[in-house]
């Protein structure tokens, strides 16, 4: 049986309870995307992983693979302390949900550099706690649609290619993909001529000024397009 070693820095994005003493671990890996490890022993013995085994540190990872859906895992070790996440619970909250849209979007053993920057960048920013959570989660959750390949069209009508001037509002569907102009039959959602800018520079990954409130509607916005995608239970 062919085995080879994956060594990687990762991030711990699922942690399940197997049998009496054992954990089945999903790490997105710097090299190697997303990939599901068995942890042996890990609940049993805190000494096991060192108690490396937690979400939000940046984690040096060695699996087995033997070609299965499920590696070993055979050592792991932090190997960048984010401490500063767990004294605010915002800052929980936000890296919680960014390593879920991590994992839900990402397909297994696909490697994908430009969201593993994107996530560590954050949950850096979070660690360091100087700009307000739900702001650098917005503009995560932006850079993560684009980097996995679901950005929004928000230049040009989706259905006939019309573009929308830079000054006007907009109708987007976000489960669609993007902006539907009225005479496609529009959109619920509205967003405005500054939002829409703001939202467009954070998918080329350039950080855009924005308000706590424009916060709340880019996630609103990135959370539907996500639901459209996201392959939930994988
Ligand atoms: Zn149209």
């Amino acid at each position: 049986m062919t085995s080879r070693l994956v060594q990687s820095e990762a991030l711990l994005v699922r942690a399940v309870p197997y049998g009496e003493s054992d954990i089945v671990a999903t790490f997105f890996c710097a090299q190697g995307g997303k990939i599901a490890a068995m942890a042996r022993s890990a609940r049993k013995s805190s000494k096991r992983f060192g108690g490396a085994l937690e979400p939000f540190h940046t984690i040096a990872v060695t699996l087995q693979d033997r070609g299965r859906e499920l590696t070993v895992l055979t050592e792991a070790r932090i190997v960048r302390v984010r401490a500063g996440i767990a004294t605010k619970l915002e800052s929980v909250d936000a890296a919680g949900s960014a390593l879920r849209w991590t994992r839900d979007l990402c397909p297994p053993r696909t490697e994908e550099q430009g969201a593993w920057s994107a996530l560590a960048e954050l949950l850096d920013a979070l660690d360091e706690g100087k700009n307000e959570p739900k702001i650098e989660l917005a503009f995560f959750a932006m850079r993560l649609l684009s980097e996995v390949g679901y950005a929004l069209e928000l230049d040009r009508c989706l259905m006939c290619g019309k573009a929308c001037p830079d000054d006007k509002p907009a109708r987007i569907d976000p489960a669609r993909g993007g902006i539907v102009c009225l005479s496609c039959g529009g959109a619920r959602l509205q967003i405005g001529a500054r939002l829409r800018q703001a939202a467009r520079d954070m998918q080329r990954g350039v950080r855009a000024e924005i308000s706590s409130e424009e916060a709340t509607d880019v996630l609103k916005l990135a959370e539907l397009a996500m639901a459209a995608h996201a392959d939930v239970g994988a």
